[in-house]
């Protein structure tokens, strides 16, 4: 039948396909990408801030007559060799190196950190499984936790990150209902959609509390770079070599649209993830890979995430002030000190998804905190996003969300 909107394949979908559901933050794309509407709700990195002409440049040289025959084929599944020692490279600076144990060897390059969890699921998961994960946690590693037909069962944060005392009552809880969590989802440094970092004194704690469990942690850290103060937080990883699989992406500290990731996994685990990544998609692509290695090689690379950790510092700072200065009493938020995201805390009452359609009316999004749980709690709470909008925009965003918030108080 044609021109229905029923689903004429309900019947034939696999079981996996049913608990799919389109992510809250897919949905307001439509509407926040309308100029008169002022976004705080995506991820979206400032990529303007490259230096686009010599990127460009770059672009068309690696797919000319000089590069092309190799940028243009196809290539090993585990990732290009050249981008494996850049990118070791650069987990060097979070404390990621040969001292414990990382080597370009256990490196698989993926299509963003998004196909690295894809790649771990598939690997590790089982339908019925549990995964512990922060709550509030990442709304797409939640997708592809859903898709695998996993349990998520979250463990509370607070200003310093995931809570250890928790991590060991859900693992308990767990284990009562005779089950065995496969792994520990965590975004330890600046968290998305916290906006909070794991205490240098709990890395240790969850560390050894996963290990004592034979808890595998997964650790997601795609903004690790993008501190606001002094060096960057060494990772979990850089603790320990064993029992850790590190995520890391080109995303935040290049471009989202070049789509290439990574995993660091102990070298039985990294078989496997390459064996599973050529099935879904033989190879990452060549041109993205040399282009990054290339950008590496011969831009000032670091200097440019300097500059994108200025451009976010001062969007963060203008959220905070905008925040203090005209959020209603009540309402609470974190204070990042890297990454993209605050976490606001409503007024007593107040639910962000039911006050959504409000606040776009009144031309600001924001993602609502339902998204971030796998069992849609959360509505005390939402995102908000400080990336990609002017330090003018932010304030003016914040102006009108204050106005809802008002306007809510008083039904
Ligand atoms: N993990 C986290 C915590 C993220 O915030 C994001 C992007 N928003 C990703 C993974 C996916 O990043 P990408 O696929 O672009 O590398």
């Amino acid at each position: 039948m044609t021109g229905t909107t029923l689903d004429d394949y309900t019947d034939r979908y696999a079981q996996r396909v049913r608990g799919m559901t389109a992510s809250e933050i897919r949905a307001l794309f439509a509407v926040t990408s309308r100029p008169e509407v002022v976004s705080l709700a995506g991820g979206a990195p400032f990529v303007s801030a490259l230096p686009l002409d010599a990127v460009g440049e770059m672009l068309g040289r690696l797919g000319g007559p000089q590069h092309g025959a190799t940028t243009l084929q196809y290539s090993g599944g585990q990732g290009d060799i050249a981008l494996r020692e850049r990118i070791c490279e650069v987990m060097s600076l979070a404390g990621i190196d040969a001292s414990n144990g990382a080597s370009p060897d256990d490196v698989v390059v993926t299509v963003g950190a998004q196909q690295a969890l894809d790649l771990v699921s598939r690997v590790f998961l089982d339908p019925g499984d549990v995964v512990l994960a922060e709550g509030p946690s990442y709304v797409g590693a939640l997708g592809v936790f859903q898709a695998a037909q996993a349990d998520v069962v979250h463990v509370p944060m607070d200003e310093e990150g995931l809570i250890p005392a928790a991590l060991t009552e859900a693992l308990a809880t767990v284990a009562s209902a005779g089950k065995r969590a496969k792994f520990l989802y965590t975004v330890p440094t600046y968290q998305n959609p916290g906006g909070v970092t794991l205490s240098e004194a709990r890395r240790e704690e969850i560390l050894a509390i996963a290990e004592r469990a034979g808890l595998l942690v997964i650790e997601d850290d795609p903004y690790g770079l993008l501190g606001f103060d002094g060096e960057p937080v060494p990772a979990l990883r850089s603790r320990r070599r064993d029992g850790v699989l590190y995520l890391g992406t080109f995303s935040k500290t290049f471009a989202p649209g070049m789509r290439v990731g990574w995993v660091l996994a102990p070298h039985a685990v990294r078989e496997k993830l390459v064996i599973a990544s050529e099935a879904q998609i033989l190879c990452p692509s060549m041109f993205a890979q040399t282009t990054i290695s290339t950008y590496f090689a011969t831009m000032p690379w670091r200097e440019q995430i300097k500059s994108f950790r200025e451009i976010y510092r001062e969007r963060r700072d203008a959220l905070l002030s905008a925040l203090s200065d005209m959020m209603p009493a009540g309402t609470r938020w974190t204070r990042p000190e890297g990454g993209f995201y605050v976490w606001l805390t409503l007024p007593e009452g107040l639910h962000s998804k039911e006050m959504l359609p409000r606040a776009i009316a009144a031309r600001v999004a924001y993602v609502p905190g339902t998204g971030f749980y796998a069992d849609g709690s959360g509505g005390s709470h939402l995102r908000l996003s400080y990336c990609f909008p002017t330090p003018e925009r932010i304030r003016e965003g914040v102006r009108r969300l204050a106005g809802v918030l008002d306007e809510e108080m008083k039904m």
